[in-house]
């Protein structure tokens, strides 16, 4: 027997065991959307009105994936107007799956493939998880990661099985997700087994041998493991729990976390019926406010977008490179090469000794040794990947490849030369990319005879690390080879934004508007403990001052130096920037360079900072006129949001999920904004909103805050940015 509700499929075996397979006909993957509610409201009808001829309940899926989660279109649309509609959903779907496990028959999750958010909280529910040992499949609660918390019983649940820190740490404020065997570790899987049809089987003989399952809340006298607040041991160490978050948000604005936590403990302290109504109450406030939104918007939506092409020229052939070759060995050809060879492409590295490349290669060898070391790598695997590297100083080795990746130093004559150098020796049609960071890809393209196969792949430092590269279009660029380069990014795991030529490009550009505005507050006499305090509050991973000692102090000089020389030579007026004069007397007067050469904003000792340089404080005094803080940290966001809006008038950008995701993973704009552009179209009042803050900015600070007049031009922005 097999009958449809919309997207649960019912059947029943000889023993009675009703399998209930997840399968929303008008989706790739099964979501908590209107559908679904329906659904499991008609299924937990009959399961209780046909209890008497039921055994238990085996729950599956026939997609991919066990269930993709809450519906973030849905999601993103509670206003703070219907937050009671939406409490009101959330408690039905709650009271749904509290009847099936209340059922009083065994139910058991089959869990065919990855279950995250409301997946898994559909299986917390069932009294037993199995699972497929698939190496692939990942398990967790990552709403926190879109400014949520798993509203349908995951705080709720994950507390009382494995306690109020475990369930914190190991599931809920960080997100995280676990692969089949970490899932089992943790306790949020009971079994693996190895394929679908022992799935199945397997299930079914636990419904047998258990028919008086229950779920452990449900019995009398069960306690949660680890205690309450009520237990003095417990209560003792309380107060560490907001101590620790705030530490690690470092006093940035990201109310997931923080109604995670209030979630879990007050939900400890009161039964499980009263708890789902807590979680239920954070639930909304988070779904009903901003930052959701924000991070929706980027994390799901904007990186969709990129991962699915939408910068990618569209009738092109995929790309797949097999053998590249990384000219330049030093920090960032290393990197590069590393991540080449870890994806599956052979790669020639090529620097000016053997012994510079080889040096190159010690890189990768020393990331791969540390994943065998910490059981996350086979050593047969390392010595693969490591074989894949082949380093030389011979030009001629470079033979075969087809796709070249420049990173010698950073010097037109120089890049043009080792391009002519290789450009015979290579495949006749391979891509020729430069990691430059900072010079025109066009000037640079002038140094190859193929010049619509000449492209700009931006690589961020470290390499293994980031998660970004920029693909600059210069203005011969093809879209065949603006293609495989999008090509050969998602084949090393990155993600590519794809920009227009210009000096800067699009990131580089902008956190210089960044560290500029940081380093123009010390101008102003404000104490520079407090601008470090007010970029950390903003969100910024690395505060100002520190992060402009980690890119050296003479770099903005020497790139500021060539734009004013070339503005000049374009006789266009050159503004000078109040961050100058700072960073020319620290480099000159002081000479402090930053990090690497010992000495820059922070005093250095063997490598590591010892704090701010106490000379700032002497050279660069306060003034006794404290300005509020509130302007200090939106200073830092607004500067960059103009100087994006810039880059998009200027041609130099046009997609606003590259915008964002790139302002995110490339150069640390906050993630709670949900980057650049959304935190304009996010900020109170929208774009207008923004546009009259952006206004006083402009008059107490300086002309650069003048909001760009498309902001308040509703048709112009449509055009330009889209909404
Ligand atoms: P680096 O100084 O660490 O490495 C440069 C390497 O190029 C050296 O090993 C050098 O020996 C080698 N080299 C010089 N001439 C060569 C030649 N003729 N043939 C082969 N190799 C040669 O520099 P880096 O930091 O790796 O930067 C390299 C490029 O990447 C630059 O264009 C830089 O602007 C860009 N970049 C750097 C960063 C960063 O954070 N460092 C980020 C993005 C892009």
């Amino acid at each position: 027997m097999s009958e449809h509700t919309s997207t649960i499929r019912w059947d029943v075996d000889e023993d009675g065991i009703v399998l209930l397979t997840l399968d929303d006909p008008e989706q790739s993957a099964n979501t908590m959307n209107e559908r679904y509610h329906r659904s499991m409201a008609e299924t937990v009808d009959r399961l209780e009105a046909e209890r008497e001829q039921i055994t238990g309940v085996v729950i599956t899926s026939a997609k991919k994936t066990f269930f993709a989660g809450g519906d973030l279109n849905d999601l993103r649309q509670v206003t703070p107007a219907d937050a009671q509609r939406f409490f009101t959903g959330l408690t039905e779907i709650k009271a749904q799956l509290r009847r099936l496990e209340k059922l009083g028959r065994p139910v058991v999750a089959a869990l065919n493939g990855t279950a995250l958010g409301g997946g898994l909280e559909i299986a917390l529910a069932c009294h037993h998880r199995i699972a497929i040992d698939d190496g692939r499949s990942k398990f967790g609660l990552p709403e926190v990661t879109l400014g949520l918390l798993p509203g349908a019983g995951g705080v709720t649940r994950t507390v009382r099985m494995l306690g109020v820190a475990d369930a914190l740490l190991k599931l809920l404020l960080q997100g995280q997700q676990l692969r089949p065997a970490q899932a089992k570790e943790t306790g949020i899987v009971d079994e693996l087994v190895s394929d679908r049809e022992e799935l199945i089987a397997r299930a079914k003989e636990w419904v047998k041998a258990n028919p008086d399952a229950v779920q452990p809340w449900d019995v009398k006298g069960h306690k949660i493991p680890g205690g309450t607040p009520s237990n003095p041991r417990f209560a003792a160490n309380l107060p560490a729990f907001p101590a620790n978050l705030r530490k690690q948000l470092k006093g940035a604005h990201y109310p997931a976390p923080h109604n995670i936590l209030c979630a879990a403990v007050e939900g400890s302290q009161v039964d499980i019926d009263n708890a789902l109504v807590i979680e239920s109450r954070y639930l909304t406030e988070l779904a009903a406010g901003q930052i959701s939104k924000n991070m929706i918007k980027a994390f799901f939506f904007d990186l969709q977008h990129i991962n699915n092409g939408g910068s990618r020229p569209a009738g092109v052939a995929k790309y797949e490179p097999r053998k590249v070759a990384v000219l330049g060995a030093g920090m960032m050809g290393a990197g590069i090469a590393y991540v080449c060879a870890r994806n599956g492409i052979e790669v020639l590295l090529k620097d000016v000794s053997l012994a510079a490349a080889e040096k190159g290669k010690a890189y990768s060898e020393g990331i791969l040794d540390k994943a065998v070391s910490r059981g996350k790598l086979t050593a047969e695997k390392r010595d693969e990947v490591l074989a894949r590297i082949t380093p030389t100083d011979n030009a001629a080795d470079l033979a075969g490849a087809d796709l070249v990746i420049e990173a010698v130093f950073e010097d037109v004559s120089l890049k043009h030369k080792v391009f002519a150098e290789v450009e015979p020796v290579v495949e006749p049609d391979a891509l020729l990319a430069s990691n430059t960071s900072t010079l025109p890809i066009t000037g640079l393209a002038e140094g190859v005879s193929r010049r619509p196969d000449f492209v700009g792949l931006h690589f961020f430092s470290p390499v293994d690390k980031m998660p970004l590269v920029e693909i600059i279009r210069g203005e011969h660029t093809s879209d065949e080879a603006l293609a495989k380069a999008f090509d050969v990014v998602l084949k090393i795991k990155k993600t590519p934004i794809v920009v227009n030529d210009s000096r800067g490009f699009f990131t580089s550009r902008v956190i210089g508007t960044f560290l500029n505005e940081g380093v123009a507050m010390l101008a102003e006499g404000v104490p520079a403990p407090s601008i470090e305090q007010a970029s950390a509050q903003a969100g910024y991973p690395a505060p100002v001052l520190q992060l402009m000692d980690e890119l050296t102090l003479t770099l903005p000089r020497k790139i500021r130096n060539e734009t004013k020389a070339a503005f000049e030579a374009a006789g266009q007026p050159w503004a000078s920037h109040p961050a100058e004069q700072i960073i020319d007397r620290l480099v000159e007067e002081f000479d402090r360079k930053g990090k690497s050469s010992g000495a820059g904003f922070y005093d250095y000792a063997d490598g590591k900072r010892t704090g701010l340089w106490p000379g700032l404080a002497e050279h660069f005094p306060a003034t006794p006129n404290e300005l509020p803080f509130t302007d200090l940290k939106e200073r830092m966001l607004f500067i960059e949001a103009i100087e994006t809006v810039r880059c998009f008038e200027e041609g130099v950008l046009t997609s606003v999920p590259d915008a964002n995701i790139g302002s995110i993973f490339g150069i640390g704009f906050p993630a709670w904004t949900g980057g650049v552009i959304q935190y304009i179209f996010g900020y109170e009042g929208g774009p207008e909103g923004f546009a009259t803050r952006a206004t006083q900015l402009a008059e107490k600070y300086g002309t650069r805050f003048t909001p760009p007049a498309v902001l308040t031009d509703p048709s112009a922005r449509e055009k330009l940015l889209g909404a």
